[in-house]
C-alpha cells in the first residue's frame, strides 16, 4: 500500500517530543512489512544549518494563505530507507522556533497547503499517489480538511486517518483564522458539534471530523479522551466519531534504545547478563556528583518540565522521599521555569543525593536510563510514553500512574514489570515508590520484575501490523479496498 505520513517533526531531523519518534519509526517498520511509505515534513531553519543533504528543488510554487501567496520549493532528502520531502516555506520555517509562534496557524495552513501541493507534484512528476493520507497532530490536521473538501474531486479516492499523539495540544485559534485557511464555514464545524470549543478555529478537531480513521496511541487514552476528564474540551467532538476511533500503543526504536549496544553508556549490558549496569550506576552517579553507592537505590526521570508530567506529585513527596528513603534522584528536562528552579532548589539543598540537569540531552537520558535501577512518570495524563517503555528495555522499573498507555504497558509488582498507582495523589505515588524500594532490598525479587520488562519487545513491528489494519479498514470506509 502506497501511505503518506505527514507531520510537523521526524527524528532523526527535528524531534521535540514523542511525535518525532514514532513518525521517524513507524514508516521503517511499515516498510519492512512492504509497504511504500513517504514522509513530508517542514524544512525549518536548523535543517538548513545543519547542512542535511537534501536534493532539490524539485518543485516549487506559490501557496495561497488569506489573499497572500508565499513561495514553497520542495526538496527531497534519502531518508535511512525512503524517500521524504522538505516542504521549504520561508515564511513559515525560515526561523530558529518549531512552534510556539505568534503566527502558528498561518504557519501550518501554508504548511497544509504545500502538503496539497507536493501531492499533486508527486502525482504529476513522479507518477506516485498515495492510498492513505495519514496525518499526525493539529499541525498536519488541515491536509484532512482540504483532502475531503477543495481536493475531494481530485483526491476523493485517498483514505485518510488522523493520529492524535496529545490531545492537549490542539491549534485552537480565534474563528477568522478560518478565512486565512480559506475554509470558510468558520466556527460552523465545531458548532455543529455542540463542542465547548464554538466560536474558534479548531485544527485538530477538524482532523476528528474529517478522518476516515482517528487513532490515538494507546487503547487506554483512546477511552479516556471520550470522557470530559481527559477530553480536553473536544471530548464531545471526539464521542460523536467514537465508532471511528482507536488506540495502537507505540513501539520504540529498539536498535536506538538497546543497552547491548548503546554508545553513550558506559557499559554494555542485557537481560541475560546485567552486570553492566552497575557500571552504568556508578559512572551516573560519578558524573552527576552523586555519592557512588550500589546499594542506594537510583530513582530516574527524563521529561518535559510540564504539568502534564505529574511534577507536583514529585515534588509534593521529596520531604518524604529525603527523610524516609535512601533514595537518590536524577532528573533531565526542561521546561516550564517554575518547575525547573523548584527541581534544582533541592539538588541545591541536597547536592550528593538529588541531581537535576536542565536541557535536552539525548545521550544523558540514555545514560539516566540505563544508570537508574527505577524510572518514574507519574503523569497526570499520558497519551502513549516512550519514557516507560524505554526504561523497561534498559531495566530500569518504571514506577507510574495508570493513566494512558502508562496504564497498557505497566503492570505491578512481582507478576508484573513495574509498579503503579492510580489516584492522583502524593500518598499514593509515594505509597508506590515505597513498594517498588521493598523489592528493591530482595534482589532476587527485584531481578524478577527488572528482567521480565528487560525481555518484552515494544519494538515497532506490533504497532506497524496494526496500523496497516487501519489504512484497510479506513479504504474499505470509502469504499475501496
Ligand atoms: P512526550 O511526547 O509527552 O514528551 P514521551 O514519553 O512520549 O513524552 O516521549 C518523550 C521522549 O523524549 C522520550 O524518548 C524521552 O526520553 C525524551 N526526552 C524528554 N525530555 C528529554 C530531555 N530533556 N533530554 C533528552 N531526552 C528527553
Amino acid at each position: 500500500m502506497n501511505v503518506l505520513f505527514v507531520a510537523a517533526e521526524v527524528a532523526p531531523y527535528v524531534k521535540t517530543g514523542g511525535l518525532a519518534d514514532v513518525a521517524g519509526a513507524l514508516p521503517v517498520a511499515l516498510r519492512h512489512a512492504g509497504h511504500d511509505v513517504r514522509v513530508v515534513m517542514p524544512r525549518y531553519h536548523s535543517l538548513r544549518q545543519q547542512g542535511v543533504p537534501m536534493t532539490g528543488p524539485i518543485g516549487a510554487s506559490f501557496l495561497p494563505v488569506g489573499v497572500q501567496a508565499e513561495e514553497q520549493r520542495i526538496w527531497r532528502a534519502a531518508a535511512p530507507e525512503g524517500p521524504l520531502y522538505f516542504l521549504d516555506i520561508p515564511a513559515a520555517f525560515e526561523r530558529p522556533a518549531i512552534y510556539g509562534e505568534p503566527d502558528d496557524a498561518r504557519r501550518f495552513i501554508l504548511f497544509a497547503r504545500g502538503v496539497m501541493d507536493a501531492m499533486q507534484h508527486l502525482r504529476e512528476v513522479d507518477g506516485w499517489q498515495p492510498d492513505v493520507v495519514h496525518c499526525h497532530d493539529w499541525h498536519a490536521a488541515l491536509v484532512i480538511n482540504y483532502l475531503k473538501s477543495y481536493y475531494a474531486y481530485t483526491f476523493g479516492h485517498i483514505a485518510t486517518v488522523f493520529t492524535i499523539h496529545n490531545l492537549a495540544y490542539q491549534g485552537q485559534v480565534p474563528p477568522d483564522v478560518a478565512h486565512l485557511a480559506g475554509l470558510h464555514e468558520g466556527g460552523l464545524v465545531e458548532k455543529a458539534m455542540g463542542a465547548g470549543i464554538a466560536d474558534s478555529f479548531n485544527f485538530m478537531a477538524r482532523g476528528i471530523l474529517y478522518a476516515d480513521v482517528v487513532t490515538t496511541v494507546s487503547p487506554t487514552y483512546a477511552r479516556e479522551i471520550l470522557g470530559p476528564e481527559y477530553g480536553e474540551r473536544l471530548d464531545g467532538v471526539l464521542r460523536s466519531r467514537h465508532d471511528r476511533v482507536t488506540g495502537i500503543l507505540n513501539g520504540i526504536d529498539t536498535t536506538v534504545f538497546d543497552p547491548h549496544t548503546d554508545r553513550h553508556i558506559a557499559a554494555p549490558y542485557r537481560a541475560e547478563d546485567i552486570t553492566g549496569k552497575a557500571t552504568c550506576k556508578a559512572a551516573l552517579q560519578q558524573a552527576l556528583g552523586l555519592e557512588v553507592s550500589p546499594a542506594r537505590p537510583l530513582l530516574g526521570i527524563v521529561c518535559r518540565l510540564v504539568e502534564q508530567k505529574g511534577l507536583d506529585l514529585l515534588h509534593g513527596i521529596m520531604p518524604w522521599l529525603l527523610q524516609e528513603t535512601d533514595a537518590q534522584l536524577v532528573m533531565l528536562g526542561s521546561g516550564q521555569p517554575h518547575l525547573q528552579d523548584a527541581f534544582l532548589r533541592w539538588a541545591q539543598l541536597h547536592a550528593g543525593r538529588v541531581a537535576v540537569r536542565i536541557g535536552f540531552d539525548a545521550a544523558l537520558a540514555q545514560q539516566i536510563y540505563a544508570g537508574s535501577d527505577a524510572f518514574l512518570m507519574p503523569s497526570r495524563f499520558e497519551p502513549c510514553g516512550l519514557g516507560q517503555l524505554i526504561a523497561l528495555r534498559y531495566g530500569s522499573v518504571p514506577i507510574v500512574r495508570a493513566t494512558g498507555g502508562l496504564a497498557d504497558t505497566v503492570r505491578e509488582g512481582l507478576d508484573g514489570n513495574g509498579f503503579v498507582f492510580h489516584r492522583y495523589d502524593t500518598g499514593d505515588f509515594g505509597d508506590a515508590i515505597w513498594r517498588a524500594l521493598q523489592c528493591y532490598r530482595d534482589p532476587a525479587s527485584w531481578a524478577i520484575v527488572r528482567e521480565r520488562g528487560m525481555r518484552e519487545d515494544h519494538s515497532w513491528g506490533t504497532a506497524a501490523q496494526q496500523y496497516a489494519g487501519v489504512y484497510e479498514s479506513a479504504r474499505r470506509l470509502i469504499g475501496r479496498g
